[in-house]
């Protein structure tokens, strides 16, 4: 992609020669940009004007902060997709789904109970950052950050008096394998941010006790900030007497102190562009479709070129029968999870840096510095967006995304 980027570089000089520029391609961040197209098409029914005079309460009709019309719409398309059962369960919103990460870690912490240890909260390497940095944030009487699954996994968390609290990515960010909780017994939050047709090719419907969910890699809108977490009316976590609706309770209670409740005005947004995917699904404009062809030849061309180096390696993803699509898909992966294999090449993100490509080191994952992440959910040219440019010994602006 950088490479095709790159003859787009190529300038004419004031003598009619052809200059080189050289501009690093910002492929660190995951802004979903490669679904603008779909939504330009769609600009007219995707629209949404509201008068100033609408959605000036707090709460909205029903009395509470949700609209239980989005809820409803969020659950039809999980069932219309197949990527997750929620009829059964609460449905919560969040700023984003970044503020349900610590939303669910609340909730799922033990209530108040000064005898009680902290909760244990952890992941599998490589992982993504913001479980840890907002975990560390928020550190508290109740939960704090408590490394990665591995040497829990050795000494058997069963015999420990700990309670553990388990983020699982699937499929994972970054490298895009589909997982599973590790530890035996933990209280596992499943963050399905990439669980979507265009992104992976769904098994099964996920059904676990605790779901997260973002519209950012949804349909692409990460600006509006609005996610949802599905939990079971029953968890079969280790607090279950304590908690069954709790969970839900405590996190939309997390919600309610922190921001009460989130934007009406993206509530509003949030429908309308459900009710447009909903109409398209499996017609000739289906969004899966779309942003499906979009990965999938950014994964092919990134393949080709890669194929030709033993420098760089990246994940092995199998080609994979997907429900949704009825078909076997080849992969359309979020993310590259680039392996630097020569033995020089210990820093990978600055060897693709070097190459012209900003990336997201494996150090923040507790990956190592061998590995990198390189978005693929950008833009088709991102020299429009390219908010970094400079030679490649400046320093990066970094986020979480
Ligand atoms: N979970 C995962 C695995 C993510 O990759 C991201 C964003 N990159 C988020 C949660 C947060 O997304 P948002 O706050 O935009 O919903």
């Amino acid at each position: 992609i950088a490479l095709r980027h790159l003859t787009h570089r190529h300038m004419r000089g004031p003598d009619g020669s052809v200059l080189l520029q050289w501009f690093p391609f910002n492929l660190c961040s995951g802004n979903p940009l490669f679904l603008e197209p779909y939504w330009r098409r769609h600009a007219a029914a995707s629209a949404v004007v509201f008068s100033g005079w609408h959605r000036l309460s707090y709460i909205t009709t029903d009395g509470a902060f949700h609209s239980v019309e989005l809820v409803r719409h969020i659950r039809r398309l999980h069932t219309a997709v197949g990527n997750a059962v929620v009829d059964d369960k609460h449905v919560v919103f969040g700023v984003g789904s970044t503020q349900l990460i610590n939303a669910l870690v609340y909730a799922l912490s033990p209530e108040g109970n000064a005898a009680s240890p902290p909760a244990s909260v952890v992941a599998t390497v490589p992982y993504y950052p913001a479980y840890k940095s907002q975990t560390d944030m928020f550190d508290g009487r109740e939960y704090r950050w408590d490394g990665t699954t591995a040497a829990w996994a050795k000494n058997g968390s069963r015999n420990s008096t700990r309670d553990f609290i388990e983020f699982v990515t699937s499929p994972n960010n970054p490298d895009t394998t589909l997982r599973e909780p590790v530890l035996a017994g933990s209280s596992a939050i499943v963050d399905h941010a990439y669980y979507w047709p265009h992104l992976t090719h769904i098994p099964a419907p996920a059904d676990e006790d605790v779901m997260l969910f973002t519209a950012s890699k949804l349909s692409g809108h990460a600006g509006s900030r609005f996610g949802h977490a599905a939990s079971n009316k029953a968890c079969h976590c280790k607090w279950a007497l304590v908690r069954d609706e709790n969970v839900a309770k405590r996190a939309i209670s997390y919600s309610r102190q922190s921001t009460y409740g989130v934007s009406r005005d993206t509530q509003l947004r949030m429908l309308k562009i459900l009710k447009v995917i909903m109409a398209n699904l499996q017609g000739k404009d289906d969004i899966f479709a779309f942003g499906y062809d979009v990965m999938v030849s950014r994964w092919r061309t990134l393949n080709a070129v890669v194929s030709r180096s033993t420098r760089i390696t990246l994940q092995k993803i199998r080609p994979q029968y997907c429900p949704y699509f009825k078909k076997t898909k080849e992969p359309s992966p979020a993310y590259a999870w680039v392996k630097c294999e020569w033995e020089q090449d210990v820093d990978c993100y600055q060897t693709l840096l070097g190459a012209g490509i900003i990336s997201r080191s494996g150090i923040s994952n507790d990956a190592g510095s061998r590995y990198t992440r390189v978005s693929l959910l950008k833009t088709q040219d991102e020299t429009s967006t390219c908010s970094w440019r400079g030679s490649p010994n400046s320093s990066t602006p970094r986020s979480t995304a």
